[in-house]
């Protein structure tokens, strides 16, 4: 019996030994972690935002359900919107404002800049900056229909007043790859990252539907979504 309690005795302490010995080993495990943690904050200067943005809307119910999964998420974005379709659909323009987003000049219909003069350059984008104006959105940045630009078009853009807005992540949604490869895309998305997706020009659904399924998740990582800076009204 004394055995036994001494054989119990002995399997608390090193029970109590190990726990002792594991406090130490844990601390040390904890604080890298939270420096990790700490560190990319501290120097991430787009304060844990990736920038969604949508081109060549407004696209009629897409915009609709776009902005309803954004509220959904707390997300903030930009739509690039081309002038034809605002003229089309005021009530598409004035949504996208009323709900906080920024809205971009993205030309009056889609062509590539870098085939015009300057004279149709500066048509398609002062004619579609006046008409998001009279619809009281302050557009602060442009992005060229293909991202095809060239020094012309760039001086145009710069003589409007607009920063040009590139993206560096493509969903390559307007192809319809299907929700899981933009889902796929999505979930790469980091802090700083501008990424290219689309409410107009065609069936949108597969957009709809893998944001509703990413931005949650991009979310629990820790992450938001806000007006990408060129863009952000003053
Ligand atoms: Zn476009």
């Amino acid at each position: 019996m004394k055995h036994l309690r001494l054989m119990v005795a002995a399997a608390a302490a090193t029970v109590i030994g190990s726990l002792f010995l594991a406090v130490p080993a844990n601390a040390q495990d904890v604080a890298p972690v939270s420096a990790q943690e700490l560190a990319p904050a501290a120097e991430d200067p787009w304060n844990g935002q990736i920038f969604l943005t949508f081109d060549d809307g407004p696209g009629g119910s897409y915009t609709d359900e776009i902005l309803a999964v954004l509220e959904e998420n707390d997300a903030k974005a930009t739509f690039f919107q081309l002038g034809v379709n605002a003229n089309r659909d005021p009530a598409g323009s004035r949504a996208v404002l009323a709900a906080g987003h920024a809205l971009g000049n993205h030309t009056w219909n889609h062509p590539d800049l870098t085939t015009l003069t300057r004279a149709r350059i500066d048509s398609q984008i002062n004619k579609t900056q006046n008409l998001l104006e009279s619809y009281g959105a302050e557009v602060n940045c442009f992005r060229p229909p293909y991202g095809a630009t060239n020094t012309k078009v760039n001086n145009r853009i710069a003589a409007a007043g607009l920063q040009r807005q590139m993206w560096n992540v493509d969903t390559k949604d307007w192809t319809r790859p299907g929700v899981d490869a933009i889902v796929d895309v999505l979930l790469g998305a980091t802090p700083g990252d501008v990424v290219l997706m689309h409410d107009g020009g065609g069936d949108r659904s597969q957009t709809v539907e893998a944001l509703e399924i990413a931005l949650p998740q991009l979310a629990a990582k820790g992450y938001k979504f806000g007006i990408s800076p060129k863009c952000s009204p003053a």
